[in-house]
């Protein structure tokens, strides 16, 4: 029985390529055992070595990867818009259907709040600074009608496509300059600054906090006083410090404490309708193992609570993580694959600390001499 190991794709690659090739390698030369196809992505621009028909892609900027079923969004207020590359209705489905029948898993690749053309179409439903600056690279995830799509585009890939597993990327709150194009930040930002910036008062945060209880109207304010007054002047070395849990806990008189409370509610609670919406469907969970709980919102002993299959930076990382939680997947993410011989010394470290198998990332952007190291390295465990 070959390790659980899946790799990430794009479907370009194997529409490119022609998916019977394109899952004889993956299945062959790189031996693994599940496909995880992105179907909702954000912008990049892409090196792709051994795609035939476009070597360099200028991505889009937030797209979804199939033909979705208009009258599921009818009463939604944001409506996907569907990649340039998807050419007729069954573009997706035929390819689901063909890592199907090669004997594979597939995991459906979903990015939700990190999307620049639905933050820049749907502004009322974008993160929103103290300042009152309008994310143009992140939706709020405590926006009602953020969280309504999320929910309709979930349940329609579930439905439609029956993925093993669904990957929930950035289903979360997000850090302040996640998504900055072409940034001019010349001068430094204090990391507490920083911080503060990547705290979204829109409407719908800024009334989750009122009715946990707090004057948050005025937090907003005392926010941007100290932002407009902090700002526009170089930093001190005392004013160079980190954020910790100590200044969390006590800044603007634990008012920051009390408001960080409720965004991680708001966040948890829609990280947990997501994954009760997949196990509903028969499909597993799988993140990132959960370790930043006050940028993105992410309760982790709830998250993990919650979820299947977690991926991990480091190959030991699987000890500490397996022997707190031993009934969870961890997932060793592989990345970047270098030689065969250190590739397969990791893979038994990750094995030898408790890992239930790997991801590699991801299937297009590597060489083909890199998916041989990966097969090779897999086969020698
Ligand atoms: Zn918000």
């Amino acid at each position: 029985m070959p390790r659980f190991a899946a790799i990430y794709t794009y479907p370009w690659d194997l529409a490119d390529e022609g998916v019977d090739a394109a899952l004889d390698r993956i299945a062959g030369v790189a031996q693994q055992t599940e496909v995880q196809m992105a179907t909702s992505y954000h912008i990049s621009t892409y090196f792709l070595p051994h795609n035939p028909k476009r070597q360099i892609y200028f991505g889009e900027d937030g797209m979804v990867l199939f033909q979705p079923e208009a009258a599921r969004y009818q009463r939604r207020r944001i409506r996907p818009r569907v990649s340039e590359l998807v050419n007729g209705p069954h573009y997706y489905s035929a390819l689901v259907d063909a890592i199907r029948n090669r004997g594979l898993r597939y995991g459906a690749w979903m990015v939700y709040a990190y999307n620049h053309h639905l933050a820049r179409t749907y502004p009322d439903c974008a993160k929103q600074d103290a300042l009152g600056n309008l994310s143009r690279a992140q939706l709020c995830v405590g926006n009602q009608e953020t969280r309504a799509y999320f929910r309709t585009l979930t349940q329609e890939v579930l439905e439609r496509f029956r993925p093993d597993s669904m990957f929930l990327e950035s289903l979360s709150y997000l850090p302040f300059s996640y998504g900055f194009m072409n940034p001019k930040v010349f001068m430094e930002i204090t990391p507490r600054d920083q911080y503060l910036l990547g705290l979204c008062f829109c409407q719908h945060c800024v009334i989750a906090a009122s009715r946990s209880g707090m004057d948050s109207l005025q937090f907003r304010e005392a926010v941007a006083k100290h932002l407009r007054a902090s700002l526009p002047l170089n930093p001190t070395p005392e004013l160079k410090v980190p954020v910790d849990q100590a200044w969390r806990d006590t800044a603007f008189d634990s008012r920051l404490a009390h408001y960080l409370a409720t965004r991680t509610t708001t966040a948890t609670r829609l990280y947990e309708e997501m994954t009760d919406l997949c196990h509903r469907h028969g499909t597993k969970t799988v993140d990132f193992a959960p370790d930043n709980e006050p940028v993105t919102g992410l309760n982790p002993e709830r998250v993990i609570e919650v979820g299947d299959r977690f991926c991990l930076g480091e190959p030991e990382d699987a000890r500490r993580w397996k022997a707190k939680w031993p009934k969870k997947e961890f997932l060793w993410s592989a990345e970047p694959p270098d030689t065969t011989p250190e590739l397969a010394g990791r893979c038994r470290a990750a094995l030898a600390a408790g890992a239930d198998g790997f991801t590699f990332y991801n299937y297009g952007l590597l060489r083909e001499e890199n998916l041989r190291h990966i097969g090779d390295a897999l086969k020698r465990l």
